[in-house]
């Protein structure tokens, strides 16, 4: 029996690609991809040629099983997406699931990822987090996302979309209060790359004031209050008064 190996790409900076995974998608009999036009801008800045097949969550039955037969038939198919690692956020989850019912190998080479690259950027205390991904697009449920959120009370990983981000802090500042504490990643390991560390009210000032909101977002939201605090000046300085007065 074959093998389905998945295979993390980077999710801007075509550096942010392990060794493993060049040579899995060197050595595969084929990849299937989430966008082939996507994923052979990769394959061709690497001067790999392999057989791509297209392949989503949406897929037809005969994609499936086209896939599926070639694995029993032995061969080594690499699972792509479009960036970062398949299934979070991607398509990925219903053919890993076939095949483990079948019995065929499933193997995960692991790589870039947004959430995980905002995580360790936020400054927050993420020793447990929830990961979101994105918020459902229809009004009353986000809201409702959005209390379960706060109810939580440890930092949580949104993606989100340009067009969506200004709304969604605004519904944060609704929600959660515009005091809670957030990270805005934009552009991760790209040329125009930030990371506003911040209250919701102040990231929804921010980029109110920007003439255009573009690229690609990650927002933490920290609902247990302090974090964004314990960040300025004025907290650290109260801090260690108070450490200093303890002796
Ligand atoms: N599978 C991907 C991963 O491992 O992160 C996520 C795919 S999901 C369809 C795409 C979303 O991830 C974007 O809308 C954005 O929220 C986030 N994202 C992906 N690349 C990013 C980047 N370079 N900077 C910030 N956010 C990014």
């Amino acid at each position: 029996c074959g093998k389905l190996m998945i295979v993390a790409t980077p999710i801007g900076n075509l550096g942010d690609i392990t060794l493993r995974a060049l040579e899995a998608l060197k050595e595969a009999d084929m990849i299937a991809a989430e966008d082939t036009r996507r994923t052979i801008k990769l394959l061709n800045h690497y001067e790999i040629q392999n057989k791509l097949l297209s392949f989503h969550e949406y897929s037809k039955e005969t994609r499936f099983g086209e896939i599926i037969d070639a694995l029993q038939a032995g061969k080594t198919v690499a699972l792509v997406s479009d960036a970062g690692t398949p299934m979070i956020s991607d398509p990925g989850y219903e053919l890993v699931r076939r095949c483990i019912a079948k019995g065929i190998d499933v193997e995960s080479l692991p790589g870039a990822c947004a959430a995980v690259a905002a995580v360790t950027l936020s400054g927050m205390d993420c020793s447990r987090f929830l990961f979101w991904g994105f918020l459902s697009p229809k009004q009353a449920a986000r809201r409702r996302e959005l209390e379960e959120i706060r109810e939580k009370g440890i930092p949580c990983v949104i993606y989100e979309s340009p067009n969506r981000i200004l709304k969604t802090l605004a519904e944060v500042c609704d929600v959660c209060g515009a005091d809670t504490p957030v990270c805005v990643c934009r552009e991760l390991t790209k040329l125009h790359e930030e990371s506003l560390r911040m209250t919701a009210g102040q990231a929804k000032d921010e980029f109110e004031r920007r003439d255009a909101v573009k690229g690609e977002f990650v927002l933490i939201i920290s609902p247990e209050k302090g974090c964004a605090e314990d960040l300025t000046d004025e907290r650290i300085a109260r801090e260690v008064n108070k450490r200093l007065k303890q002796g």
